[in-house]
């Protein structure tokens, strides 16, 4: 255990929360790695990642092979990066062949998790599971990045509002200051057809509402975040909307370069001015 390290991020989780009571939230850019890279890779990655000032939080959500490995490198090197699981099984413990645990997650150095990712919704993961998951990780003091998004034909059928109310349900019991959402139209993940910035907006604006609806005093505490073909052309198009706190990338997160620009662009939003 890094010293050094361990204070930087209680310090950081002490700013957050200071923030999020005054109704101001720092911008993330979260790296969703999916099944890519392999240790050799990832600690490539680390090496060329320049991760600029600290306007902006960094999390980095990579296969679980990789997370001591990678946070042995962070420690080394003293990055501002926050180790995100890709998912997590609603148990405790037990006969759960190939699972892993919210506490094994926070063993092997994660401190946030992905819930509800589309990939994991495709696999047969409903409303009840995913609730369970994100409570499972709460109670562990797992932060949650709580995925949701309409599907194609839910889009065309102009039910994108209905299908987002209805899948934030999912994290009413969460403690605000442990949650934040990813809202990620299914058809813009990884076809290169992202949402437009102004259509992003409009839905993040209506899930502000609805997140200030679920936690009345405490909304200011959650973060949303737009997932779906982000890339380093398009970032800062999202960065200009009030109500885009950051992005969840996925194919561009998986280069140091092209992570590093969305980053930025994001650090633009959270005050840096550079
Ligand atoms: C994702 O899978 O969360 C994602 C947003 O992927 P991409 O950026 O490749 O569309």
């Amino acid at each position: 255990m890094n010293g050094a390290h361990e204070i930087e991020a209680l310090v950081r989780r002490v700013v957050e929360q200071v923030l999020a009571g005054s109704g101001e939230r720092r911008p993330l850019a979260a790296a969703n790695w999916k099944m890519n890279h392999t240790s050799i890779e990832a600690a490539a990655f680390l090496e060329a990642l320049d991760p600029g000032d600290s306007s902006c939080d960094i999390w980095i959500a990579p296969p679980a092979t990789l997370l001591p490995g990678m946070k042995a490198i962070i420690e080394r090197r003293n990055l501002p990066v926050t180790l995100c699981a890709q998912d997590v099984h609603e148990k405790e413990n037990g006969a759960h062949t190939g699972e892993i645990s919210a506490a094994m997650l926070k063993d092997a150095g994660a401190e946030a998790v992905l819930v509800g990712h589309s990939e994991r919704r495709e696999q047969g993961e409903g409303a009840e599971r995913l609730q369970a998951k994100a409570e499972q990780a709460a109670a562990h003091g797992l932060r949650i990045l709580y995925c949701i998004g309409e599907s194609e034909a839910e889009y065309s059928a102009g039910l994108t509002k209905q299908v987002l109310a209805r899948q934030l349900e999912a994290v009413r019991n969460i403690p605000a200051n442990l949650l934040d959402i990813a809202y990620e139209p299914v058809w813009a993940i990884g076809t290169g057809r992202a949402a437009g910035k102004e259509d992003a907006q409009e839905i993040h604006a209506f899930i502000r509402l609805e997140v200030q609806r679920h936690f009345p005093d405490q909304s200011g505490a959650v973060r949303i975040v737009y997932g779906g073909s982000v890339k380093p052309e398009n970032a800062s198009g999202y960065a200009d909307g009030a109500d885009i706190d950051g992005a969840l990338v996925g194919g561009a997160s998986l280069h140091a370069e092209s992570f590093q620009s969305i980053i930025h662009a994001f650090q633009k939003k959270g005050g840096s001015g550079g």
